[in-house]
């Protein structure tokens, strides 16, 4: 069997012609979304990220703010900027680009952003709305995952669920995500980590499997069961260049289908940013 190829940037091109639509209400009413992006010092891969963040934004009508920082940037300075930026009324949305240079505390960092400018989905209050039920912001990689299963018809309810990885950023919220009572979600959920034993027998129980590790080809095909549904988060430079944690080649023989790398989740995490950065203007409206 070949696993059938999800399709992360055809599903990120429809979500960002729903959220150019949704852009386009709130200007007719008076309103311009508008997203600011804080990048602190010379991290390629962030750069290439924030680029293409910025990009996106211009495509669908969000209007974006660059603070691009010098890495030695203090941190009472960024604190005052993100200060400036919470109240400042056409922001609606704050993007901090992780990982910070090691002068700057990121948590002190990412709770210094107003919760209800949160692009990310990283703020404490936001994490811990998920966790008790009721989300208002999600954290953007997973929610990313979640509309590419149900963009998919993949059967969450139920379903197995494991996901290799237990970051603040994707594994958890993902873990919660799938959890919640809701629709696209009530699996049963099981987190694996490095200290995980036996990971196979856990990632071989799974339906639906998502790979959140930072190493490339972790997960190969003897991990995988035949007809699972396979996400691989994974972005990972390497001599051939950017691969998932995921072995694709042996693995799409053998799961039902896979999301590729790159064109799986990457473009996803940003259509499902601009959509936070809409939700964020809505609310700050009603
Ligand atoms: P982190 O490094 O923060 O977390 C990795 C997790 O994987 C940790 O929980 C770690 O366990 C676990 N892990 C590492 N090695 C193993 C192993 N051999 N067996 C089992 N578990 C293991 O990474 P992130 O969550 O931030 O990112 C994961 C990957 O996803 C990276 O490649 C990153 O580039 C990519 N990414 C992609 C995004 C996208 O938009 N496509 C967005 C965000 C990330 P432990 O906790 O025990 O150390």
């Amino acid at each position: 069997m070949t696993a059938r190829i999800i399709d992360g940037r055809a599903i990120a091109a429809e979500v960002r012609a729903e959220v150019a639509r949704a852009t386009s209400d709130l200007i007719a009413r008076g309103v311009v979304p508008g997203l600011a992006t804080v990048l602190v010092g010379e991290d390629p891969p962030s750069h290439v990220y924030v680029r293409a963040k910025r990009k996106s934004c211009a495509e669908v009508g969000i209007k974006s703010w660059d603070h691009d920082l010098p890495a030695d940037k203090p941190q009472d300075e960024l604190l005052e900027l993100i200060g400036e930026l919470n109240s400042d009324d056409a922001v609606h949305g704050i993007l901090v680009q992780l990982p910070l240079p090691d002068q700057l505390d990121e948590q002190t960092i990412v709770d210094s952003v107003a919760p209800t400018k949160d692009a990310d989905g990283f703020h404490p209050y936001n994490l811990g709305r998920l966790l008790a039920g009721s989300p208002v912001v999600a954290p953007a990689t997973p929610a990313g995952i979640q509309e590419l299963l149900v963009r998919s018809g993949v059967e969450t309810s139920g379903a197995e669920v494991v996901i290799v990885g237990r970051s603040n950023i994707v594994g958890k919220p993902m873990g919660a995500l799938m959890m919640q009572k809701a629709t696209g979600a009530n699996s049963t959920v099981t987190i694996c980590h490095t200290r995980t034993r036996e990971l196979a027998d856990h990632t071989r129980r799974a339906d639906i499997l998502i790979a959140a590790i930072g190493q490339a080809h972790a997960i190969t095909g003897d991990m995988v069961a035949p007809g699972a549904v396979v996400i691989d988060v994974g972005m990972n430079r390497t001599d051939a260049g950017l691969v998932g944690d995921v072995d694709f080649e042996a693995v799409k023989e053998i799961a039902a289908a896979i999301t590729p790398v790159p064109g799986g989740v990457g473009p996803m995490t940003i259509a499902m940013l601009l959509s936070n950065v809409v939700a964020n203007t809505k609310r700050a409206l009603s």
